[in-house]
């Protein structure tokens, strides 16, 4: 028995996202006694060998013009064919925003449990154990399943994926596209120039407490000192002040940064469900009250338009005396 990973490219490149699934599954193997191979769908502009350096020992190539473009159904089936062909009882997806459609569609065509939201590396191989984040991240629990095929769905940005020496064999694969409906892209309308909230490292995100759309300018400056994405709350999203591709929180992306700075946020529960999985929360919010304060590893109470401009401005001396 393998271990199977879906690696997912954008545009035919890789992203740190790619290589956190290829350690994620070679960690698993490795717990397993087995190898992790890879699977990647698409044309590709980067070299699948790499994923090598992450433990994986072959990478398996589908472009039939009938996966141009992702579908969670083809794909689903087509990765399960390949599964199924190289002995694969245990997938390991991503649950970036195609792999949280494509994980469930992948466990239907396998008959495989379907083990979700999870947030660290498996615990036991007998019985297969995994801890998974429950209660929109205000808890965890672990998992334990005896089912014959698995598929880990796990939370991006959960594990450090570690670099060595190492190139995986690639070969070209194929896989039963007859009535497949192709998927035809119409339209793209892509949010231009900024860190994709879901791989930003950092994130600077505000609230209501901006008073107005007006002033953001000290926001995207804050997140330009730190190459950090940006972010808002729900109502400001809402409001049309920023726009729906900035909302975290349980309706909106759920985030899992190294550093996520809360200015004028209140820190209600359902906007903490997104984002309260930040390793380091920084909360700016002049309300000494406000729940955020609760959930902040740093506080500063105060007037964020006080506050914010001093804190570009120290971080920008920081840096150039660095
Ligand atoms: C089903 C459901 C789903 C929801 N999903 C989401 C979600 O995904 N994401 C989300 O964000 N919300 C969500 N909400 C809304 C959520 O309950 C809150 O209403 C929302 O998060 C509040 O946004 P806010 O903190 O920006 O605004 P407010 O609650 O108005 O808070 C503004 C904060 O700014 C502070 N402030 C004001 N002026 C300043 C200043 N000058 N300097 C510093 N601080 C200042 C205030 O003290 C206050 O704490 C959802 C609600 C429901 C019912």
């Amino acid at each position: 028995m393998s271990v199977l990973v879906y690696l997912e490219a954008w545009e035919g490149k890789f992203k740190k996202n790619t290589w956190e699934s290829a350690f994620y599954a070679s960690k698993t193997a490795e717990m397993l006694g087995t190898e992790a191979i890879g699977v990647c769908i698409g044309n590709l502009e980067d070299d699948p060998s790499l994923a090598g350096q992450y433990g994986i020992s072959k990478v398996l190539t589908l472009s039939a013009e009938a996966y141009a473009n992702f579908d969670a159904n083809s794909y689903g089936k087509a990765i399960a064919d390949i599964a199924a062909a190289q002995n694969a009882d245990t997938l390991i997806i991503s649950s970036t925003f195609n792999g949280k459609a494509l994980a469930p569609a992948l466990s239907i065509h396998l008959d495989a449990a379907l083990l979700s939201n999870v947030i660290a590396l498996p615990e036991s191989s007998s019985p297969f154990s995994v801890k998974r984040g429950v209660y929109s991240g205000k808890g965890f629990n672990v998992l334990h399943s005896d089912a014959a095929k698995r598929v880990v769905a796990f939370v991006p940005n959960s594990i450090a994926p570690e670099a060595s020496e190492g190139s995986a064999s690639v070969e070209s694969t194929n896989a039963d596209a007859s009535g497949i409906k192709v998927v035809q892209v119409l339209e793209v309308d892509r949010v231009k120039g900024k860190i994709p909230l879901p791989e930003a490292e950092r994130v600077v995100s505000a609230g209501r407490g901006l008073k107005g759309p007006e002033n953001w300018g000290m926001v995207e400056e804050l997140a330009e000192v730190l190459d950090a994405g940006t972010a808002c709350s729900k109502p400001v999203s809402d409001m049309d002040w920023r726009p729906h591709s900035e909302h975290v929180g349980q309706t909106g992306i759920a985030i899992k940064p190294n550093l996520y700075i809360a200015i004028g946020i209140s820190g209600a529960i359902q906007h903490l469900a997104g984002v309260s999985a930040s390793k380091t929360i920084v909360v700016i919010n002049k309300d000494p009250e406000a729940p955020f304060f609760k959930a902040a590893d740093y506080g500063i109470v105060g007037d964020a338009f006080d506050i914010v401009p001093k804190l570009t401005e120290e971080i920008q001396k920081f840096k150039a005396a660095n």
